[in-house]
């Protein structure tokens, strides 16, 4: 295994975190300006408790688990508290993390039971030797690791049991007639609420992390892009950090955030223009969604091909931006 150290930059490099907590047809109209406050509230305060971590000397990966834990907790996201639910009714949990310095990663899939996923992939990565777990297994380790568990009851809000409720109705009148244009997803999947994280630390180490309930109405049992490496969350000190929101599936087929990295690493091209090559793909392929990018000089970029995407960035001035709309479809 590669040392941290190894691979770590200057003890002075600048210190960036960036995160999304998802992307969607999310525009001014839609969105109400109370509900705008509250989002960029949650945001801001995601921002600030992983800037804390950074400021404080600590490593990028204990700064994305802060900053996400704060979006998990909060029941405006598609993550944690606020999940959506599946076809069943229940709430399917996935998450991952890694670390750039020593590509090391752990993930979490459709679990049920852990009030912090992204935690749980963290100990799957630092406490095992395997990368993902999934379901009753994944569920069992994280209580074994002494992490906190809670009734699934807990993740129940009201918002998303009536936006299952919708989509079952839109999917029935879809089978009868018509197919929502251009995406294989019920319209209610349309503003998704993923969130996510990038982080560059003092050491020059990069980290990314994703944590999601996936997509309201998805069959029990499956499994988006947020747990899958190098789907939903990539990270390599050599090339970027990256973490993915949008129509799981096809993230997945484009090997999204990878394909960002090795764009990076391998055609030496500025990461907007990776991100956006890489969205540009999937979008061919019928998806559409958003990238997080962060390189080990603290260059960033926010890229979706949505119409809005919560997202927002802190650097070592501690100054928290956060933006929903965007700016060309606000
Ligand atoms: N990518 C997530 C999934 O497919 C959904 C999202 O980003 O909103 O599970």
């Amino acid at each position: 295994m590669t040392a941290r150290t190894k691979t770590a930059g200057t003890a002075k490099s600048p210190t960036r975190l960036v995160i999304h907590g998802g992307a969607g047809t999310i525009t001014r109209s839609k969105l109400k300006a109370e509900l705008e406050q509250a989002y960029t509230q949650v945001l801001e305060q995601s921002l600030t408790a992983g800037h804390a971590v950074l400021e404080a000397g600590g490593n990028s990966i204990d700064a994305v688990i802060a900053a996400i834990v704060v979006m998990e907790d909060s029941p405006l996201f598609n993550a944690g508290k606020g999940a959506v639910f599946s076809n069943a009714g229940n709430t399917e949990l996935d998450a991952s993390i890694m670390d750039g310095a020593t590509r090391m990663a752990g993930s979490v899939a459709a679990v049920t039971t852990i009030r912090n996923p992204i935690r749980a992939a963290h100990a799957v990565m630092t406490n095992s030797s395997h990368v993902m777990l999934m379901g009753q297994g994944a569920d069992a380790f994280a209580a074994e690791k002494g992490l906190e568990i809670v009734d699934p009851s807990y993740f129940h809000t009201e918002f998303r049991w009536n936006q299952l409720q919708k989509a079952i109705a839109q999917e029935r009148l879809q089978q009868d007639h018509d197919v929502v244009p251009d995406t294989p997803y019920p319209e209610t999947n349309e503003k998704r609420g993923t969130v996510g994280a990038v982080a560059l630390d003092r050491h020059g180490n990069l980290a990314a992390g994703t944590s999601t309930g996936g997509l309201t109405n998805k069959r029990f049992g499956r499994v988006g892009d947020s747990p899958v490496i190098g789907a939903g969350t990539y990270a390599d000190n050599r090339s970027v950090a990256v973490s993915a929101t949008g129509t799981g599936e096809i993230f997945i087929r484009t090997v999204a955030a990878f394909n960002t990295a090795a764009q990076v690493r391998l055609q030496h091209l500025p990461i907007t223009e990776a991100a956006d090559n890489t969205l540009g793909e999937i979008a061919d392929i019928g998806g559409d969604g958003g990238l997080i990018v962060l390189d080990a000089k603290g260059n960033h970029a926010m890229r979706f091909n949505t119409r809005g995407m919560f997202r927002g960035t802190i650097g070592g001035d501690g100054i928290a931006q956060v933006s929903i709309f965007s700016d060309k479809n606000p």
